[in-house]
């Protein structure tokens, strides 16, 4: 099977973690498959190993925050493999000191602007710079990375990730409004706990609770996330649209 053959993907974050994985698991599946990600060394790194197995990948370094940085780096990708038809929002970060996070009353705004900064606005930039492209040609899909913290409260992480995770729903809702008569899909990603470096921030104590919260006894693997981007690309989803999709093994069931 070859779900995603010819189409051209955008994964933002893609140097590492479920970014990583999610751009394996479309280029495995046909994709041509651009990995942005801020951290250089990483997007090479990632692209280069999809080209060994005989993939289509292409790294690109960008801070998802600077709208000029990302509009440089779609051109990139767009020179070498044409139109992005399907974008992975996934950048995200979530600062942790000493692997706990900061408390509201105390965040530095500096902080807090951030975490708005990237997990939000870099979303906003992505959908700037390539929306329009994808209305003009009448097709496309994108994929939010929310998180169940948007949704319940979560302990592990601070008021801002949950905060910009929380919006990042309603930015898909809205979009999925606006790009659905254009034949355009928009769909969110709530992961639970997924192994990865983010979720090593903390320490292990804090992830067993979470394993011990979770009806299916363990932590989501990238490759669990990956599967649900593939699915709400693919053609078998073209009627879901502005959906808040969990994968998190029954933890909070939100
Ligand atoms: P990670 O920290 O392992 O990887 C994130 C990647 O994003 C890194 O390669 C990093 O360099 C890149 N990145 C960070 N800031 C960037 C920027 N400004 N511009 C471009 N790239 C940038 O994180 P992960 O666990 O793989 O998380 C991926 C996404 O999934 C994030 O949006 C995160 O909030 C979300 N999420 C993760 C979990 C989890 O448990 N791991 C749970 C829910 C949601």
């Amino acid at each position: 099977m070859s779900s995603h053959k010819g189409k051209v993907v955008l994964v933002t974050g893609a140097g590492r973690g479920i970014g990583r994985s999610i751009a394996e698991c479309f280029a495995a599946q046909g994709a041509a498959v651009g990995v942005l990600d801020f951290d250089s060394a990483n997007s090479s790194e990632t692209a280069s190993a999809l080209l060994a197995r005989g993939f289509l990948a292409h790294g690109v370094q960008a801070d998802v925050a600077n709208i000029d940085e990302v509009r440089q780096a779609c051109e990139q990708v767009e020179k070498v493999f044409g139109p992005i038809d399907v974008l992975i929002n996934n950048a995200g970060i979530s600062p942790k000191h000493n692997g706990i996070r900061a408390e509201a009353a105390e965040m530095d705004i500096e902080e807090w602007k951030s975490v708005i900064d990237v997990n939000l606005t870099g979303c906003f930039n992505t959908v700037r710079v390539l929306a329009g492209g994808m209305k003009s040609r009448k097709s496309g899909s994108i994929i939010n990375m929310s998180s169940v913290a948007g949704k319940a409260y979560c302990p592990l992480v601070g008021i801002h990730y949950s905060t910009t995770k929380a919006a990042l729903i309603g930015f898909t809702r809205h979009l999925a409004g606006e790009l659905g008569p254009y034949g355009i899909t928009v769909n969110a990603i709530a992961p639970g706990r997924i192994d990865t470096p983010m979720m090593r921030t903390v320490s292990a104590a804090a992830n067993k609770a979470v394993i011990d919260q979770t009806p299916l006894g363990r932590l989501g693997s990238p490759e669990d996330v990956a599967n649900l981007a593939l699915f709400l690309t693919s053609e078998k989803a073209n009627f879901i649209t502005g959906q808040v999709c969990d994968v998190a093994g029954g933890w909070l069931m939100t």
